[in-house]
């Protein structure tokens, strides 16, 4: 089959590799559309120690059953699925208490971190386990479905929050992640939505997707303006999408005492933490990693219209094209939001 190989660092070739073998539990996907995640564009140079070469990338992918294993009963051939990133182990205790994002030997697909190498979907075919696979409705497109990862991935995190209907809300950092959240909690019943990003462009994303109110992060009176837009309090919840030291410290400056800081970036692996602000306010500071089964209520969701995420893919593309496109948004020569290939 063909394949975008990391042969090395910085070097992407699309080129013939062995086909993947399926087990007994396993099904083979054709895969019809994988979304580039910045994790992905970020391990590219080595710098996350995520992506050791060689390897095939990819985790955000939809594609149609084309074989079965022999243990494999609720799926067929000509399924059209989508699937979890993660690839967990069911016997993990950590799965057994309903935590499956969490297990010990989780291992995600299209990442080579040193203790594990799956291959990735930027490929023509990929081995999945039956386990973690969804079916996808047929009004939702391939293209949409491999969306789902981000919006599953936004949706954990409102879920980790336990957002009450009327709550305002901050989200700091208005990527990806951070537009979806936007997206999410319209439909969840929050008051009153505020973004801040470093950007104006993603400010703009932010109001479009359904913010009430978009600041940048140098803005000398934001503390003063979330305050005020929230009855002299400060947010009842804050999520952070970005993993920075700026946008972490917004995030716990502008809740309120009591209040709740959801943590979903991760780009910088230790931040600056203003612990007197967090403790003297009693602030719950609560991590939110990856997707804990939310993959069916976003594929429901985009069934029925309820949550659109067509206006935040930029391109499709096909897969021989990967490393140019790679490269764009690896350089960061203009603002694209999702880049989607096709093998
Ligand atoms: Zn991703």
């Amino acid at each position: 089959m063909k394949a975008l190989v990391l042969e090395e660092y910085n070097k992407l070739a699309y080129k013939d590799v062995p086909d993947p073998v399926i087990t007994e539990n396993d099904v083979l996907v054709k895969v019809m559309a994988c979304g580039i995640c910045g994790s992905d564009v970020h391990g590219l140079d080595g710098s996350t120690g995520r992506r050791i070469p060689p390897m095939i990338m990819g985790h955000e992918a939809s594609g149609v059953i084309v074989e079965t294993g022999k243990g494999v009963s609720k799926w067929k051939k000509g399924d059209r699925v989508t699937f979890d990133s993660t690839v967990y182990p069911l016997n993990d205790w950590f799965t057994l208490e309903g935590n499956y994002n969490l297990s010990d030997m989780r291992e995600v697909l299209g990442v080579s971190p040193g203790t594990y190498k799956r291959d990735g979907a930027f490929a023509e075919f990929i081995v999945i386990p039956q386990h973690i696979l969804y079916n996808i409705p047929k009004n939702v497109t391939f293209e949409q479905a491999a969306m789902v990862e981000a919006v599953a991935v936004a949706l954990h995190s409102i879920n980790i929050a336990g957002i009450k209907t009327g709550d305002s809300c901050i989200i700091t950092g208005a990527g990806m992640i951070g537009v979806f959240i936007i997206k999410l909690l319209r439909i969840s019943g929050a008051s009153k939505i505020i973004a801040v990003d470093i950007n104006t462009a993603r400010v703009a994303a932010a109001l479009n997707a359904g913010a009430d109110h978009g600041f940048m992060f140098s803005d000398p009176s934001l503390n003063e303006k979330v305050i005020q837009l929230t009855n002299s309090r400060g947010a009842d919840i804050s999520f952070e999408a970005v993993g920075r030291s700026e946008s972490v410290n917004s995030a716990i400056e502008n809740t309120r005492k009591g209040g709740k800081v959801i943590l979903v970036g991760n780009v910088s692996p230790k931040v600056e933490f203003p612990l007197q602000k967090v403790v003297t306010r009693e602030l719950k500071i609560l991590g939110s990693c990856a997707i804990r089964g939310e993959y069916e209520v976003i594929l429901d969701l985009l069934q029925s219209g309820k949550i659109k995420v067509d206006d935040m893919i930029s391109i499709v593309a096909p897969l021989s094209d990967g490393a140019y496109w790679f490269e764009k948004l690896y350089s960061r020569t203009e603002e694209l939001n999702k880049v989607i290939l096709v093998p």
